[in-house]
């Protein structure tokens, strides 16, 4: 399954060249030809699938670089994967243009992101309790958002994370688009899926 079968610009497939990607894992070639008509999607798929990428390109094949709104956010359980997260968002934005990806985690302390939101970013990625954080101060504005990913959701509510998830999900438009990635289905995450996405391809790898 080569990336040149789905409807990505040609400076996208050239710089999936550049980054060596010639042919789609199992979950890009599953999910990425419905996720680029702007269904929601909730997949089980573990680290090292390419579940990254898969979100990744639905994200950026609709970001527009030049509005300075942040259009994207991923929220993740841990720190480490929101800096893997941003690394590779940023190697696939090249084929976009000039994008800026923000990462929000706790930790951290808040006065440089506060100032780095102020020059504002296009795609947020970040923990739930440091986004919480920034909509509570009003420092974050999600009212712009297209495409929400919860990525390893049921890492996120086995750390107790539920409320602060559907406080932010309540920040993003109603029409957006909805990814969720999980391993496991418990009874959380089916709540989660009832609740936040609409008619979600569901995808098993
Ligand atoms: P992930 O499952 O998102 O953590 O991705 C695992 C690794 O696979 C990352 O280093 C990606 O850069 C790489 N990767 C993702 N998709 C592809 C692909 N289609 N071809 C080659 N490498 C890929």
């Amino acid at each position: 399954d080569s990336f040149h079968s789905l409807p990505l610009t040609p400076a996208f497939l050239a710089n999936l060249d550049i980054l060596g990607y010639k042919t789609m894992t199992p979950i890009q070639a599953q999910s990425l030809p419905s996720v680029l008509e702007g269904r929601d999607l909730i997949a089980q798929a573990q680290t090292g699938s390419g579940k990254t990428a898969a979100f990744g390109i639905g994200m950026l094949s609709k970001l527009n670089p030049a509005w300075f709104a942040t259009q994207g956010l991923v929220l993740c359980p841990t720190r480490e994967l929101a800096d893997q997260v941003a690394n590779e968002l940023r190697r696939l934005a090249r084929g976009v243009g000039n994008v800026k990806v923000l990462v929000l985690t706790g930790g951290a302390p808040m006065r440089p992101q506060i100032a780095s939101l102020e020059h504002g970013a296009h795609i947020v990625v970040g923990t739930p309790g440091r986004i919480r954080d920034h909509l509570g101060r009003q420092t974050l504005d999600l009212s712009t958002v297209n495409t929400l990913v919860l990525d390893e959701a049921d890492r996120m509510t086995d750390m107790g994370f539920y409320d602060e998830i559907a406080g932010i999900v309540s920040a993003c438009p109603k029409r957006r688009q909805t990814l969720l990635f999980s391993a496991t289905y418990p009874d959380d995450i089916r709540v989660a899926t009832e609740a936040f996405l609409a008619d979600p391809l569901e995808v098993i790898i």
